[in-house]
């Protein structure tokens, strides 16, 4: 039997980003404030608002460093309750309470996305904001989203961590809400190892978050490639009134990840063929099911989600050792130890655990695998026949219509 592929590895950084290292080596200057203007992260910043059409970017440590300077800049009073959704990864609560506000969880259907029932009962319980993370680069129906928000004059943080390169309807995820919020962590489509960065319109929370994340005394200057009266102006307004958090990043992170944006369209492209490709072969099987994107999405995946069908927990717990002795690891969510991803998990957050027994059965039957851009049609088939083989050894070969 062929090997299947190592999922984990990453693809090497470009070529281009070696020459930039080196200089910054040579130099020493690795630190975002020392050069006068161009360092590294502020030419990322530059390019980044630019590759998504928004006004202003900062980089950050993290995506959850830029959740929770984002939530600072809403300037939301201590308990201020913001709703998430309960599937996300354990980084979204966790910046809501380091932000001293406290997460609301809303219901989430089994196909991943946000149970709009729920979310509009909840959005009238004294919300004051909401994050809305595209968990796995699924995204809930913005439209919907967005119309009650607004409706409601509640602003709109997006957790795009997972989700760099989808489109809704045409527009860039991270572009939709008023803060957009994305992850260079090694598991995101562009990878510095760690590393954030948060895109918005609006001067006023860009100048509140730069200043947070540590640009001491007038360092925000440079932020400002241009004039920016609406920016000059908040920067003068907030001058001295905010605490420093420093989650800056360094020019290292910024060099190896500045020319991986031009990878960004092969990766998204081959990411989705990818998905498309194996959510085909699951779903021949009658014990897999890959839910359908909503029709104003294109995505940008480098893994797959799908749910077990009519499989009790021996059997999800049997599917799973199948697919690891074919070399598959799959997740389900809701059943391995310590899963980040299951909410009962949260056990850092005050009061009982939620009931949301729609997202927790979703949870115990949802699969996660990776499937990153990289992979050829051979590892491809590996990967799907292993799964389709797997649930046929512990389910039995589907008796045909009519016999
Ligand atoms: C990875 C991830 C985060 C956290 O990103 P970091 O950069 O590691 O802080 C938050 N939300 C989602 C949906 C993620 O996938």
């Amino acid at each position: 039997m062929t090997l299947a592929p190592n999922v984990y590895d990453a693809e090497p950084i470009p070529q281009s980003a070696r020459a930039e290292i080196d200089k910054l080596l040579k130099s020493g200057d690795l630190f975002r404030y020392t050069a006068a203007k161009d360092a590294p992260v502020a030419l990322l910043e530059r390019d980044f608002a630019e590759m998504m059409g928004s006004q202003y970017a900062l980089a950050v440590s993290s995506c959850s460093a830029a959740l929770f300077l984002s939530l600072k800049a809403l300037g939301l009073h201590p308990g201020a309750r913001v709703l998430i959704p309960a599937f996300t990864f354990a980084a979204v609560p966790s910046s809501v309470v380091h932000a001293e506000c406290v997460p609301v969880l809303c219901d989430v259907k089994d196909n991943y996305r946000i149970d709009l029932n729920d979310y509009e009962g909840k959005l009238d319980a004294n919300i004051d904001a909401v994050i809305i993370s595209h968990m796995r680069g699924h995204t809930s129906d913005m439209d919907a989203i967005m119309a009650l928000c607004d409706a409601r004059g509640i602003p709109v943080i997006e957790d795009a961590a997972h989700s760099l390169g989808t489109l809704w309807a045409g527009r860039n995820i991270g572009t939709i809400g008023r803060v957009g919020c994305f992850s260079f962590q090694s598991y995101k489509l562009v990878n510095a190892g760690e590393g954030g960065i948060m895109i918005s319109d609006d001067a006023d929370m860009v100048a509140q978050a730069v200043i947070m994340s540590g640009a001491y005394e007038h360092n925000w200057a440079k932020h400002m490639a241009g004039s920016d009266p609406a920016l000059e102006a908040a920067f003068a307004k907030w001058q001295n009134r905010l605490p420093l958090y420093n989650l800056r990043m360094g020019n290292l992170s910024a060099a190896i990840i500045r020319p991986q944006l031009a990878e960004i369209p092969r990766r998204v492209r081959d990411g989705r063929a990818n998905h498309d490709y194996v959510a085909d072969r699951l779903n021949t099987s009658p014990w897999l099911h890959v839910p359908d994107k909503l029709k104003q999405e294109e995505r940008a995946p480098d893994s797959i989600q799908f749910n077990l069908v009519g499989l009790s927990d021996a059997e999800t717990a049997a599917f799973a050792k199948a697919a690891s002795e074919r070399g598959v690891k799959v997740q389900v969510f809701g059943q391995s130890t310590d899963n980040a991803r299951a909410f009962w998990n949260w056990k850092f957050l005050d009061g009982p655990v939620p009931d949301l027994p729609q997202t927790r059965a979703m949870l115990m039957r949802a699969c996660d695998v990776r499937l990153p851009a990289r992979l050829s049609r051979e590892e491809l088939d590996i990967i799907s026949e292993a799964l389709v083989i797997a649930a046929q050894e512990v389910m039995g070969t589907p008796r045909a219509y009519g016999t």
